[in-house]
């Protein structure tokens, strides 16, 4: 009797055991639910892309330190400058201490002058940057700056860029950063222009620059005289242009040799601690200047910031346009000069 009772017993627990094991193992599977998983994971996929977008709007990145063999940046996709500095012949060199790049949506303006903005320079840090070129004294410019192993943001005239393309091709082929200063050097706040021939002057400026180098230029542009308006501000905003001010000028335009240029920028620097330096290379004192000035930045504990755009700019076709139809005039004709001027009297 016992038996019997302790056998089902036995088959009892045993069926019951069995049913909660295949009930255990088959419950996972029905919560599984990989639909909704993946619908999960894909709605969780946001806040990195909103947090990207959020670096975005940051202006200002680290790209690369190049300081000689630093610890390797993780996300450092920059091996360009590194390589720059590895190739520079001289050990003791300014070079360039950071690159960035600049987000330029919306316009953003950097110059404490005018733009207090984004205030990203470090103590001790500086910005180099040259307008009114490109000129017959950029080279001494350029070969100052290699010789320094550094790197400098330019601002073109347009009109300037169709006399000297090839030393517009030295200033691009050195690494440098290549923005816009108009076409003619006009200053923009004058009444004697309408709000269409601002506009025309930054943009054919633009596409002056292209031309010349035959890619885009970096979407950065400063004022001549820094004068603006507001049409010409909300115009740059409307199409990514940063502005560039200036904490630093060099008054070298008015300097009356290359110690008064090193002195006036040593000078304000020391006070001010860092900044972007506005100097001109098209100014001989400046040319002249520059081998010590390098010298004296670096012996002052100044660090070259290189400052570089995250995009080109995309010029404007109608002004690309009006660029190639005003440079078709061509210089050299393949009539022989005989066959179209003939003399047919003379005294
Ligand atoms: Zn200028």
């Amino acid at each position: 009797m016992r038996n019997p009772i302790g056998l089902m017993l036995a088959v009892v627990v045993a069926a019951v055991v069995i049913a909660g094991v295949w009930f255990w193992t088959a419950a996972p599977r029905a919560d599984a639910a990989p639909p909704q998983t993946i619908a999960a994971r894909s709605a969780d996929s946001l806040p990195p892309a909103a947090a990207k977008s959020a670096a975005k709007d940051d202006v200002e990145t680290t790209a690369a330190v190049s300081q000689p063999v630093a610890a390797a940046p993780a996300l450092a996709p920059a091996p360009a400058p590194m390589q720059a500095k590895s190739t520079c012949a001289n050990p003791d060199a300014l070079g360039v201490s950071r690159t960035v790049v600049i987000d330029t949506t919306g316009g953003p303006g950097f110059g404490f002058l005018q733009y207090k903005q984004f205030d990203f320079l470090t103590d001790k840090e500086v910005v180099l940057t040259f307008d009114d070129g490109p000129w017959p004294t950029t080279p001494a410019v350029l070969k100052a700056l290699a010789d320094e192993c550094t790197k400098a943001v330019f601002f073109p005239i347009g009109l300037h860029t169709t006399y000297h393309p090839e030393i517009l091709k030295q200033v691009a082929a050195a690494g440098h950063t290549i923005g816009a200063h108009t076409w003619s050097h006009a200053h923009l706040d004058s009444k004697k222009l309408t709000e269409q021939q601002a506009k025309d002057e930054i943009e054919k400026g633009f596409s002056a620059v292209k031309m010349a180098l035959g890619t885009a230029p970096s979407p950065f542009f400063r004022f001549p005289a820094l004068a603006h308006t507001q049409a010409t501000l909300a115009h740059l905003e409307s199409r990514n242009i940063a502005r560039f001010s200036v904490d630093i000028d060099s008054l070298d335009f008015k300097s009356s040799s290359p110690d008064q240029v090193i002195q006036t920028v040593m000078t304000k620097l020391d006070k001010q601690g860092k900044g972007i330096i506005l100097m001109h290379d098209l100014q001989k004192h400046t040319a002249q200047a520059l081998p010590t000035l390098l010298r004296r930045l670096k012996a002052g504990g100044y660090k070259v910031v290189q400052m570089k755009a995250k995009e080109p700019l995309e010029t404007l076709p109608e002004y690309d346009a009006l660029m190639v139809k005003d440079m078709k005039v061509p210089a050299v004709s393949a009539r022989p000069l005989s066959s179209v001027v003939q003399t047919v009297s003379q005294q």
